[in-house]
């Protein structure tokens, strides 16, 4: 059994899949207390559900695309065998984790989106280095940016450990906080090989004009 939040249908806001209908399987708790954190309801509400359970609402949306989100999820040791079970399905399946606990378990077909926390997080230093040694050429590093600071610590953290070399980086500007405009500057000052990311959902979301 895992404890779910929520499961949920929308687009996918971030990481390479960006744009893609997606269905988003929140965990319950987090170990972590991340200053911007805008899942707070996912630290104690939940219900627990078995994994055909879980499956059968996942494959009700139609969809290849899945998130394993959280909260944390990598904290509920039955998310480990849930992954397994969706990538033999061929669901093309990415979990976004802190990097906090160790990744050795998820399985290799999925991608790791590795949210590395930073300063202004106030849950920096959190990352596992040891993850370093399960992430592959489909692993994800995000770094999400509040300040000045912020962006000169992720530009070492990413040189020291040779993340642009071997993987994809996203800067994402913390929503409301920075502005798109503030980061792409920086990224464009230092040359950094870091991708700009928005975190699309907020801004499609956040809208409030009308469709056509
Ligand atoms: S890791 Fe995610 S869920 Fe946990 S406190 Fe930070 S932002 Fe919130």
């Amino acid at each position: 059994m895992l404890k779910i939040n929520e499961i949920f249908f929308s687009i996918q806001g971030e990481s390479s899949w960006v744009g893609y209908p997606t269905v988003f399987v929140r965990t319950t708790a987090c170990h972590l207390r991340c200053t911007y954190c805008d899942t707070k309801y996912s630290y104690y509400e939940g219900q627990k559900m078995c994994l055909e359970e879980i499956i059968s609402k996942i494959k009700s949306y139609g969809t290849r695309y899945v998130c394993l989100t959280g909260g944390e999820p990598l904290l509920q040791k039955e998310i480990f065998p849930l992954i397994k079970n969706l990538c033999d399905m061929n669901f093309l399946v990415s979990i976004e984790t802190s990097g906090s606990l160790l990744c050795d378990q998820v399985d290799s077909r999925a991608k790791l989106i590795l949210d590395v926390k930073t300063p202004d997080s106030g849950a920096a230093d959190t990352f596992n280095l040891e993850n370093l040694k399960w992430a592959s050429s489909s692993t994800e590093f995000k770094f999400v940016l509040g300040s000045e600071k912020d962006f000169n610590w992720s530009e070492t953290f990413c040189r020291q450990h040779d993340l642009f070399k071997n993987f994809l980086v996203l800067y994402s500007p913390s929503f409301e906080i920075i502005s798109p405009k503030w980061l792409a500057e920086k990224i464009l000052s230092v040359n950094s090989p870091a991708r700009l990311q928005l975190q699309l959902h907020k801004y499609i979301w956040s809208s409030d004009q009308r469709g056509v």
